[in-house]
């Protein structure tokens, strides 16, 4: 009989299959799953949790809710285009003009 502790009322992502997938034990990925505490390792909510893995090495990197593992296959894994959009999302909203003057300067436009 199992002794691991309980988790929160959500799916459990564990299964042999699943474990299998990725190159783990049933008990490793109960025991990155408690670690996890049901919770998104990038967004914190609490959520149906994925493995996420590095498609360069198969390495598993943690549990993502649905939104940020699809998120990162979107940005296709790349850390620079994230870093980009993570500045682009947080810098302060421009006028109309300052956005055509930085476009026109990216395209070679003038
Ligand atoms: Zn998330």
């Amino acid at each position: 009989m199992s002794t691991l502790p309980a988790l929160p009322a959500l799916p459990s992502i564990v299964n042999d299959a699943r474990a299998q997938r990725y190159g783990l034990t049933v008990a490793q990925l109960r025991d990155l799953e408690t670690q996890h505490a049901g919770r998104c390792a990038l967004c914190r909510e609490t959520a149906r949790l994925y493995v996420d893995h590095s498609h360069a090495t198969g390495d598993v990197r943690g549990l993502l809710c649905c939104r940020c593992n699809s998120g990162l296959g979107l940005f296709r894994d790349n850390a620079d285009t994230l870093t980009a959009a993570a500045k682009y999302v947080t810098r302060p909203e421009q006028p109309y003009e300052s956005i055509r003057s930085h476009t026109n300067d990216l395209s070679g436009e003038g």
